[in-house]
C-alpha cells in the first residue's frame, strides 16, 4: 500500500516545465492533467507537445520498467492500438522517476458514451488484454489494492465510511465476494492487465472512439475478468438505472467480440463489478482523511459509485447477476413443466417418462439433470459422437463467430461437406448431386417432390409402421403418426418382412432399412434388393432413408443402404448429421433431377449453411478419428449378445440399434420408467410399442452396455 499512503509529488507548473526541458529536451508550458498519486502534465511546445509523468517516490522502478514493458509490447503486438507510446528513456528528478510519453490527442471521458461508442470501447479493450497476454514481467506480481485480488483488505478501510448505512452496504459487497468470488478467483483466467482501463485513462475522438490509452500505473497480473469489471463500471457510471444492464450487456458483447467470456467469468462477473465500486469508495473515504486537502479529486467518482452500489444491493447480487448477463438459476423442474405446456399448448408431443427428465447439461453418452443426476443416454442417436463433443462444439462455435451465410453465396464448407458425402456414397449409385437442407422431414419431402415430378406417377410405398417425416407430404407416409381413420389412398403399406410384394404405379419408395419405426428388424438383403427391383419396375424411385439408421449407426458401413449392398436413386440424411446442429440433406443423381421442374429453383434459406456445414464435416471428421462405426458394430454386437442372455424377450437389430420385444406395451413401458428411475434412458418403438429401443449415442461402450444390461435384468430383482 506504500504508493497509496506516500504523499504525491508535489511540483509547481513552472518546476515542471523546467523538468521537462531539462530531461527531455522538449520546451513549453506545463499544464496539470491530475492524478491519484503522480503528477502528469501535458508539456505544450506548440508543436505536438508530449506528456510528463513524474512518479511518486515510494514507486517500485521495477513497476516503472513494467509499465514501459507493457506499453513496448502492446505496440509492438498490437501496433494499431492508441496506447501512448514513451519518449526517450526514463529519467530522475529529485529522487523521483520522471517519464516523458507521446501525447494523444482527443477528448477526456464524459459518461454518455453512445451504445455504438460503448461496444467498440469494450471490443478495444479486449484486443489489449489479446496483446496482454503473452507479456511477463516479474514486477506484475505486485501487491496493488486496486487489484481485485486483495478485495478481501478493503474490510479494514470500512471504518473510514462515516455513513452506518453505507458501510455495511460495503461489507455487503466484501461479504458476497468472500463467499462466492474468492473461492473461485483462482479458476479465473489470469495475466498481466492494464489494470484500470476507465474513462479517465482513455483519450476519445470525435465519435467517442478510443484514441488514447494512457496510465499504466495500476498494470498487474490479475483475473481478466477484474479488469474488465474495472473498465465495465467506469462505463456505467452515471447511467440512469433502467439503462445500467441493458449498456452493461452491449459491453460485454463489444468484450466477447474479440474475447469471448468463460461460463465462471459471467457468473462472477456482478461481483467483480460491485468490488470495483466497493474498492472506489472505500479507498476514497480512507485517503479522503489522510489527504483532506486533495477530497476533490480523490472523490471525484463517488457519488456515481454510491448510486450504482445502492441500485446493486436493492436489486440484489443474483439480479444483477442475470442483468448482466450471467445464467440464471435453473427452474423448479415441477414449474418448468408446467409453464411448458402453458406456453406451448397441446400442439407438440408429451414429455416423456412418467417422471420428467429435466436436462441442463450433456457430455458424451451422459445428460445432467437439474438435481445434479447423471443419466446414461441409451437412447439418442442424434448426438452420434456423443453430447456436445468439443469437436462439433468448437466447429460450430468458431465457424458461427467468422461467418454465417446462405447458400446463395461462394464458401467452403458447404462444398467440402457436398463432396465429402458424395465420397462416401458407393460409387455403382453414380450419385453426383446434393442438396443441404435442415430437417429430416425436409429431406424426404424434397425427395418426394423429385420423385412425383421425375416419375409423373402420384404413389409411395412405405412399411406398415413407418416414419419419413411432419410436411404435409411426408406425414403422409408416415403410418406410424396416422391419426385414427387416415388412410391416403396414394400409399400402400407393406410389411417390414416379406418386403417382396408386387407394387403399383408409383413414384417413390422411402424406406428406413433398419425398419426402426415397425419395431426394429434386419430385413434380408435379397427382399430389399427385390423392393428395390419392384420399385423400379412399378415406375418409382428407391429413397433410402438414413435419417435414423445412417452414419454408422448399424456397425459396419456408414450408411444402412450399402450395408444390405443396394443402389438406391435417392438417399436422405438427417439427425446425427450435425450431432444436433439442424442439417439434413438429400443425395441423388442428375438425370433424376433434371426431370424435376423446381431443379435451380430449390432454396432453403439455412439449408447447408457455412455453420451446419461446419458442424457436419466435423461429425464426418471425428466418426473417422474415433473409428465410431467398427465401434458400433462391436459394441453393438456384444450387447446384443449379453441382452440374449436375460432372456427377456426377442432381440433384434444389428451396431448399436436394438430392439427387445417385451410381451406387451404396459410391460415395455414400464421397464422404459424403472430405467429412467434407475438412471439410464431408453425408449420404445413398434406398432405395439411393445418393443424396447435402445439406440445410443455411437461412442457407447462395453462399459456403458453393461450398466444397462444389469438394469435391465430383472432376474435378480
Ligand atoms: N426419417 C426417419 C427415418 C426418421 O427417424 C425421422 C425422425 N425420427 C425423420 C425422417 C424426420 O426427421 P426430422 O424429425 O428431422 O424432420
Amino acid at each position: 500500500m506504500s504508493v497509496l499512503e506516500t504523499r504525491p509529488p508535489q511540483f509547481t507548473a513552472d518546476e515542471v516545465a523546467g523538468i521537462a526541458a531539462e530531461l527531455f529536451g522538449i520546451e513549453g508550458t506545463a499544464v496539470d492533467l491530475g492524478s491519484e498519486r503522480d503528477q502528469t502534465f501535458l508539456i505544450d511546445d506548440g508543436a505536438g507537445g508530449a506528456v510528463l509523468k513524474i512518479s511518486n517516490t515510494g514507486e517500485d522502478p521495477a513497476v516503472l520498467d513494467l509499465e514501459h514493458e507493457a506499453i513496448a509490447h502492446i505496440a509492438r503486438v498490437d501496433p494499431e492500438l492508441p496506447v501512448a507510446r514513451p519518449l526517450g528513456e526514463p529519467a530522475t528528478f529529485g529522487g523521483h522517476h520522471v517519464r516523458l510519453f507521446e501525447r494523444r490527442h482527443g477528448h477526456v471521458g464524459g459518461n454518455r458514451l453512445d451504445d455504438s461508442a460503448v461496444f467498440a470501447y469494450a471490443a478495444t479493450h479486449a484486443r489489449m488484454n489479446l496483446a496482454l497476454r503473452s507479456f511477463f514481467h516479474p514486477a506484475a506480481g505486485r501487491e496493488l489494492l486496486w487489484d481485485m485480488a486483495h478485495t478481501l483488505k478493503l474490510r479494514s478501510l470500512l471504518d473510514a465510511i462515516g455513513d452506518t448505512h453505507r458501510r455495511e452496504l460495503v461489507a455487503r459487497v466484501i461479504d458476497r465476494f468472500d463467499a462466492r468470488v474468492a473461492p473461485r478467483w483462482a479458476q479465473l483466467r489470469a495475466q498481466v492487465v492494464h489494470g484500470d482501463l476507465s474513462l479517465d485513462n482513455v483519450l476519445l475522438d470525435e465519435r467517442d472512439r478510443v484514441a488514447g490509452i494512457v496510465d499504466f500505473g495500476d498494470c498487474s497480473y490479475t483475473a481478466q475478468a477484474a479488469d474488465f469489471a474495472i473498465a465495465l463500471a467506469s462505463l456505467l457510471r452515471g447511467r440512469p438505472a433502467g439503462d445500467v444492464f441493458r449498456v452493461a450487456r452491449i459491453a460485454v458483447d463489444g468484450y466477447a467480440s474479440r474475447l469471448p467470456f468463460e461460463p465462471v467469468e459471467l457468473e462472477l462477473l456482478a461481483d467483480l463489478v460491485a468490488a470495483r465500486f466497493a474498492a472506489i469508495v472505500a479507498i476514497s473515504s480512507w485517503r479522503v482523511r489522510r489527504y483532506p486537502e486533495n477530497a476533490a479529486y480523490i472523490q471525484s467518482w463517488d457519488d456515481d459509485s454510491w448510486a450504482l452500489l445502492e441500485l446493486f444491493d436493492e436489486l440484489g447480487p443474483d439480479t444483477v447477476a442475470a442483468g448482466l448477463g450471467a445464467p440464471r438459476p435453473a427452474v423448479p423442474t415441477r414449474e418448468l413443466a408446467q409453464r411448458r405446456s402453458a406456453a406451448l399448448g397441446a400442439l407438440l408431443t408429451p414429455l416423456t417418462y412418467a417422471e420428467p427428465v429435466h436436462l441442463v447439461r450433456g457430455e458424451g453418452v451422459w445428460l445432467y439433470d437439474a438435481a445434479g443426476n447423471r443419466l446414461l443416454d441409451a437412447y439418442n442417436n442424434v448426438p452420434v459422437v456423443g453430447h456436445c463433443h468439443p469437436r462439433v462444439t468448437e466447429a460450430v462455435v468458431r465457424q458461427t463467430r467468422t461467418l454465417n451465410t446462405h447458400a446463395r453465396y461462394l464458401y467452403e464448407p458447404l462444398v467440402e461437406l457436398a463432396e465429402r458425402l458424395l465420397a462416401t456414397m458407393p460409387p455403382e449409385a453414380g450419385f453426383d448431386t446434393v442438396m443441404l437442407v435442415n430437417s429430416g422431414s425436409e429431406a424426404n419431402d424434397v425427395a418426394w417432390r423429385i420423385a412425383t415430378a421425375a416419375t409423373g406417377n402420384g404413389g409411395a410405398v412405405v412399411t406398415e409402421h413407418a416414419y419419413h417425416g411432419v410436411t404435409d407430404a411426408i406425414a403422409a407416409l408416415s403410418p406410424e403418426e396416422w391419426p385414427d381413420g387416415f388412410r391416403p389412398e396414394h400409399v400402400t403399406r407393406i410389411p417390414p418382412l416379406g418386403l417382396d410384394a408386387k407394387l403399383p404405379a408409383i413414384a417413390a419408395t422411402f424406406l428406413d432399412c433398419a425398419l426402426t419405426s415397425d419395431g426394429i428388424f434386419t430385413p434380408p438383403p435379397e427382399e430389399v434388393a427385390a423392393l428395390v427391383r419392384r420399385t423400379h419396375e412399378a415406375g418409382g424411385l428407391f429413397v433410402a432413408d438414413e435419417v435414423q439408421a445412417g452414419y454408422g449407426r448399424i456397425g459396419g458401413q456408414l450408411w444402412s443402404f450399402a450395408q444390405l449392398g443396394i443402389t438406391p436413386d435417392v438417399v436422405t440424411l438427417g439427425k446425427p448429421m450435425g450431432n444436433g446442429y439442424p442439417v439434413a440433406a438429400v443425395i441423388t443423381r442428375r438425370d433424376v433431377v433434371e426431370r424435376f421442374p423446381f431443379a435451380g429453383r430449390t432454396f432453403s434459406t439455412f439449408g447447408g449453411n457455412p455453420v451446419a456445414a461446419a458442424a457436419a464435416l466435423a461429425v464426418l471428421d471425428v466418426i473417422d478419428d474415433e473409428r465410431l462405426v467398427e465401434h458400433a458394430g462391436a459394441v453393438g454386437a456384444r450387447l446384443i449378445d449379453r441382452l440374449r442372455e436375460l432372456e427377456i424377450g426377442d432381440v433384434r437389430g444389428s451396431g448399436l440399434l436394438v430392439g427387445v420385444e417385451l410381451a406387451d406395451a404396459a410391460l415395455a413401458g414400464a421397464v422404459v420408467d424403472r430405467l429412467r428411475s434407475a438412471g439410464i434412458l431408453i425408449g420404445r418403438t413398434g406398432p405395439r410399442e411393445n418393443v424396447l429401443k435402445i439406440r445410443p449415442p455411437l461412442v457407447f461402450s462395453d462399459e456403458h452396455a453393461d450398466m444397462l444390461v444389469r438394469a435391465l435384468d430383472d432376474r435378480g430383482r
